[in-house]
């Protein structure tokens, strides 16, 4: 099997009636992007920036990010490379930050809704990453949005930051794609929205599950309501994908769920264009799309939509044979 992947690892990936997907890879540090080269990895679907913050007392300058994002960005050669805004809070603290105990921090003050108000965090991130975007290609993601109005503050104060840039004769990428992620079932169903609005959609589908099922994703004694292959999540992933398509936009997935080889057969089915994963996970997913048909997977992906229960849907895909 090692050697089948060694020789997949310079092909794209193509599912057997000849659809190509593409296979990226989630990174915490530049470090992380030898690994995704190593592995095939056909772009970086998720950046988590968090780790920049984590683990020193206070916060990153901006030429620290700045540095950061350039250099994976270069080690990357033009592919795309998808960074996340910061998404610190829920289960990720930031103890110089001195926020308050909350009582529910899944469901609280984190992510973007953070960045809206710590405006000068969030204004030091975009700066680095704007002029991060000349030595690459970037595509800029924010994370945890739940309303229109979140996207719009959130990419006002983006594009401000890019006229001061200008303005100080700084260059900037005029082919930045900006985009959310879909991890908030508000923002699921809204997607037919959002699609006018963003260039892409990436589903957080480890977020995503949780909110829906509203089944913590820490909790070992509610894991049994953690169930990616439940309709319901299969039936919002499907409306996410078919609004993003409607607009002419593409449709990721940066959860777990992605590099799930139960789950793949559904998502190809459903149209998923952008499969991202951790790095080990590239090869193994690439070997298994090329053995599926997607127009077969469509097919799956219809039965799976109006079935009953997750166990249903694991029977019907166990069922095919790839
Ligand atoms: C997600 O929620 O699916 C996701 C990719 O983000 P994180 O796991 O960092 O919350
Ligand atoms: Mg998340």
């Amino acid at each position: 099997q090692r050697a089948e992947w060694n020789k997949l690892r310079d092909q794209k990936s193509v599912s057997k009636d000849g659809v190509h997907v593409e296979l990226a890879a989630n990174i915490g540090t530049p470090n992380d992007v030898a690994g995704v080269i190593d592995n095939g990895g056909e772009a970086v679907g998720l950046y988590r920036t968090e780790f920049l913050y984590m683990g020193r007392d206070k916060l990153p300058s901006e030429d620290v990010q700045f540095n950061a994002y350039k250099t994976v960005l270069e080690k990357m050669e033009g592919k795309p490379v998808v960074v996340r805004t910061l998404d610190i809070g829920g289960d990720k603290e930031l103890p110089y930050l001195d926020l308050p105990k909350e009582m529910n921090p899944f469901l609280g003050f984190r992510a973007v809704r953070l960045c809206l108000d710590r405006t000068d965090i969030f204004r030091t991130q975009l700066r680095a990453l704007l002029r991060a975007s000349v030595y690459g290609n970037l595509r800029i993601m924010f994370p945890m949005i739940a309303t229109l109005g979140e996207f719009r503050e959130a990419k006002a104060l983006l594009l401000e930051e890019k006229q001061n840039l200008i303005a100080a004769g700084i260059e900037v990428s005029e082919n930045i794609q900006l985009g959310i992620m879909v991890e908030i079932p508000s923002t699921a169903v809204m997607a037919d929205q959002f699609a006018k609005e963003v260039d892409f959609f990436s589903i957080g589908t480890n977020d995503l599950i949780q909110y829906t099922m509203a089944a913590d994703r820490m909790n070992e004694r509610v894991s049994y309501l953690y169930q990616p292959y439940n309709p319901a999540i299969l039936r919002l992933v499907k409306m996410v994908i078919d609004a993003a398509h409607k607009e002419g936009r593409w449709a990721g997935m940066c959860g777990e769920m992605a590099g799930d080889t139960t789950a793949i057969p559904l998502l190809l089915g459903l149209g998923l264009d952008e499969f991202s994963m951790s790095a080990t996970s590239i090869l193994p997913a690439r070997s298994l799309i090329s053995k599926l048909s997607k127009a077969e997977m469509q097919e799956l992906a219809a039965k799976a939509l109006e079935l009953q229960t997750a166990e249903q849907v694991v029977e019907l895909v166990r069922g095919i044979d790839a």
